[in-house]
């Protein structure tokens, strides 16, 4: 389970923590605990989101219970290293939205006594991995999947389904557009393109990996 960084630590330790999951999983809100726990125990916070989110707050990441903490907005991953020296924790929200530069600026910040707390959409609203989110969430020391509820079936929800006709990936998420559904509920209306025969069929290119 998740570790609270403890102070005093000397060197101090860089890391990445990832929280991520669909839409109303509660990602906000656990990126916003994290941080406000790391001010409090008055630590030099720093909170970047992309300028393509501008939802409700220009400066603020809000939740959808309007939970809030004053953020910077920026254009890309990289402006992140300049607007954050001598900082001791970096928060990133709706990180899916950077490129993969973030995946590097990240690792660059832990390698160097940074702690980094990332939250993101893994999948897009057609089920796909979504940005840098898979790779950091391989190159993180933690990560966090939070779930929403389904609203057609009641069980735990991982996918974002888009419920307007818009076919852009970067629909910036009003409640309106989207709903949480299940795997199982998902599915139903989206089946899968993959054949499982074709996978049995082919060989396994992996096996001598060590
Ligand atoms: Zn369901």
């Amino acid at each position: 389970m998740f570790i609270e960084n403890i102070r005093p630590e000397s060197p101090r330790r860089g890391f990445i923590e990832v929280i991520c999951g669909s839409m109303f999983s509660g990602k906000t809100e656990e990126l916003i605990r994290r941080l406000k726990r790391a001010i409090y125990a008055k630590q030099r916070v720093e909170i970047f989101k992309p300028l393509v989110d501008q939802r409700y707050d220009e400066e603020k990441v809000v939740s959808h219970d309007d939970n809030e903490i004053q953020s910077t907005p920026i254009k890309a991953a990289t402006d992140i290293l300049l607007l954050s020296h001598n900082i001791e924790v970096v928060g990133v929200d709706e990180a899916q939205f950077f490129n993969e530069d973030l995946v590097e600026v990240c690792n660059h910040l832990a390698n160097r006594g940074t702690r980094v707390v990332v939250a993101g959409l893994d999948m897009d609203y057609l089920g796909a991995p979504f940005g840098p989110i898979p790779k950091l969430m391989a190159t993180a020391e933690y990560v966090t999947k939070v779930h929403a509820i389904c609203v057609k079936c009641g069980a735990l929800a991982n996918h974002s389904h888009r419920i307007t006709q818009e076919e852009t990936l970067v629909v910036v998420g009003e409640k309106e557009a989207y709903e949480p559904l299940c795997r199982r509920c998902f599915s139903a209306l989206y089946p899968p393109v993959l054949n499982p025969k074709d996978v049995s069929k082919s060989k396994c290119d992996n096996t001598d990996v060590k």
